[in-house]
């Protein structure tokens, strides 16, 4: 019986969506362990600190743990404001100074040692309380969890995953240039994936789903009957 599903991927590659109804057909937790990376962009604009002081947001990030707004299979997920610092952050966290900044936030070893601590934590919690979690993010399968009893590694082309977030920003009324948001979510890909410390790749083991040509129930699904074994 396993209790734990890392889901990472480039931006936009489906993994929140995906991760979320994973989550509450099992009746497990989830976690965007994305949204923790951005609240602590927020606080660190907020404070005037450079996306460059190594050292500055790593204290930012022990001195301000995260926490989840929401509890059960939908905690964690982006429409659920999260709290750093006292303050409750929802559609603030997606944009594009966020965009902009948190990859090179969140490519700094101090920054990362503390919020994967936090995010083991929330995954044992989770295992006591409901069973299980989802966690997606970039280096779930690779350094958060690396004996998750599944580990899926989602992909689509950088094409779709742009018009994907483009549509996503539509719906909460930014409105950008497709071309913008492609460029933004490949300069992200290229600094997450080229970073020292726990860059984005593909997990020893992980199974590899390219959701270009399916259904976000497709998608579900394959990695719900991998997980239960049918
Ligand atoms: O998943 P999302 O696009 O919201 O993540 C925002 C950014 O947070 C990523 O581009 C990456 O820089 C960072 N991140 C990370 N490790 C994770 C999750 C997100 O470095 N596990």
């Amino acid at each position: 019986m396993i209790h734990d599903i890392a889901i990472d991927g480039p931006a936009a590659s489906g993994k929140t969506a995906v991760g979320q109804r994973l989550a509450r057909r099992l009746g497990w937790r989830f976690l965007d362990t994305g949204v923790m990376y951005r609240a602590l962009t927020w606080l660190a604009l907020e404070r005037g600190l450079s996306p460059d002081d190594a050292n500055a947001l790593g204290n930012l990030a022990s001195a301000n743990p995260v926490r989840l707004a929401a509890s059960g299979p939908d905690a964690g997920q982006p429409e659920n404001p999260v709290e750093i610092a006292g303050q409750r952050l929802g559609p603030e966290l997606y944009q594009s100074r966020i965009d902009n900044n948190v990859s090179n936030v969140s490519r700094h070893p101090p920054v990362r040692r503390a919020l994967v601590q936090r995010q083991q934590e929330i995954a044992a919690e989770s295992a006591n309380a409901v069973g299980g979690i989802v966690m997606t993010g970039r280096d779930i399968g690779t350094e958060v969890l690396p004996c998750a009893g599944l580990k899926v590694y989602l992909t689509a082309s950088a094409e779709l995953r742009a018009l994907r977030r483009w549509q996503e920003m539509e719906r909460r009324g930014q409105k950008i240039p497709l071309a913008t948001v492609q460029s933004e979510i490949e300069s992200r890909d290229v600094i997450d994936s080229s970073r020292s410390d726990s860059p984005l790749r593909q997990a020893n083991g992980a199974l590899l789903l390219d959701t270009s040509g399916l259904t976000l129930e497709q998608a579900v699904d394959a990695i719900y009957r991998r997980a239960r074994g049918i």
